[in-house]
């Protein structure tokens, strides 16, 4: 597109201005930035550095850790999926400066490879990312293929041109493999936190950040590391929100390991009410065991707390059901010690499910408008719990612990379906 802001106007001038890559670049990009190969054909190994062929006297060995070359000495990798002209490709970028503005320069580097020959080099610049004092980036790009199923499927006979709104594209994300190491960088950079690492993040967008944003900065001034990734990452708001601490923090000189589970930490110490401006809390010595008996806690009130609303559910519930089963209540049948009766309050489906483990009070067995549901006892134990359809006035289902049918099954099933014309009976009353 062609440049149209003053600003877009202003990078198009600049980046006229840039120097091609040196041939110190180029050469430096070569040996770092690609793997060198070797394949096998049949027992023959051919080195696709320096063209030399031997014989394989290790094959399963190198087929695992590779081989080193005879003639040039290289140690080389085995090259997966070898046919002529095959290539091995990488992003790198070098960092440097124009103007007022701080550019990274993005570059893409390709070997081909062949049996019996050297191989070729080529090396193309497919993007600039250019950052001002305020953090804006201006992006120049050159073309890709429109419909390739690669994203970066440079077209490498276009020109570099403004892309407005790059960032909504993937190519805008890449993050180069490596990072030429000499850089040049803009005072601003350095006196805001720059110490020469991007921490795996895209050069252009750690650079923008650190001067347009002042939690990231002031993270990244302290040596706040893991912070300043988690507040770039997946936790923006949490620090944000746990600001006030984290001052106390840089304030003690303390290092915040895991963000993660400080955060979690934070917010525990926020439910209990704890001080969140106290250095005893906020900076503990043992972040991890601190953590973990805070999360006990947490978890047991939890727990206390789904069991009180249990409760409130079953009150809720208690009065349709003594309507509905009132007129079972006083069944008991009876087989030697096995005793079975009606589940006669809400409460008991609870403890009945607790005891047997299984879903007669979680699916509200307790309101299955056809169902009478009873318990089948042994020293006053739950042993089996029985439904019984009052329309069809047949058991449906008889489940020990965990829905396991006991030894006692059948004589339960029996028991119930013995004294079947009593429950019929109290259907109609
Ligand atoms: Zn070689």
């Amino acid at each position: 597109m062609n440049p149209k802001t003053k600003q877009q106007k202003r990078v198009v001038e600049l980046s006229a201005k840039l120097k091609p890559i040196t041939q110190k670049q180029e050469s430096w990009a070569y040996e770092n930035c690609l793997d060198l190969y070797a394949v096998r054909h049949r027992n023959t190994l051919y080195c696709l550095e320096c063209g030399h062929s031997w014989k394989d006297k290790h094959v399963l060995e190198t087929s695992i850790i590779g081989c080193q070359c005879p003639s040039c000495g290289n140690n080389l990798k085995m090259f997966q999926n070898y046919r002529p002209n095959c290539r091995d490709s990488a992003y790198f970028s070098i960092i440097t400066t124009k103007a007022e503005f701080q550019v990274v320069r993005m570059f893409w580097v390709q070997k081909i490879m062949k049996k019996g020959e050297r191989p070729v080099y080529r090396n193309w610049e497919v993007m600039q990312h250019w950052i001002d004092q305020h953090g804006e980036i201006t992006s120049m790009s050159m073309r890709v293929q429109g419909l390739s199923q690669y994203f970066d499927q440079w077209i490498f006979a276009s020109e570099l041109e403004i892309k407005p709104k790059f960032n909504e594209y993937q190519r805008f994300h890449i993050v180069p493999y490596k990072i030429y190491p000499s850089k040049r960088i803009l005072p601003l950079f350095k006196r805001n936190g720059f110490r020469g690492y991007f921490y795996d993040m895209t050069p252009h967008q750690f650079l923008s950040i650190i001067v347009s944003d002042s939690y990231a900065e002031t993270l990244l001034k302290a040596g706040q590391i893991s912070l300043f990734k988690s507040y770039l990452g997946n936790r923006p708001k949490a620090i944000r929100s746990a600001w006030n601490s984290v001052r106390i923090c840089m304030r003690n000189k303390y290092i915040v390991k895991d963000a993660g589970i400080w955060l979690d930490h934070i917010e525990l110490l926020r439910f209990f009410g704890k001080d969140l401006h106290s250095p005893k809390y906020v900076c503990p010595a043992d972040l991890g065991g601190d953590h973990v008996r805070l999360s006990r806690k947490k978890h047991e009130i939890d727990r206390k707390r789904r069991h009180m609303e249990q409760l409130a559910k079953i009150e809720a519930e208690q009065k349709d059901f003594e309507e509905r089963i009132g007129k079972f209540m006083d069944l008991v049948f009876q087989d030697r010690e096995i005793i079975v009766e009606p589940l006669k309050t809400v409460d008991e489906f609870f403890k009945e499910a607790e005891e047997l483990r299984h879903c007669v009070f979680s699916n509200a067995y307790y309101k299955k408008q056809d169902s009478l549901i009873l318990s089948a006892k042994i020293d006053k134990k739950p042993v089996e719990t029985i439904e019984v359809s009052l329309s069809r006035l047949k058991v449906v289902q008889s489940r020990g612990r965990g829905n396991i049918l006991t030894a006692y099954h059948d004589r339960i099933v029996q028991t119930v379906n013995a004294n079947m014309p009593v429950i019929a009976k109290r259907i109609h009353l």
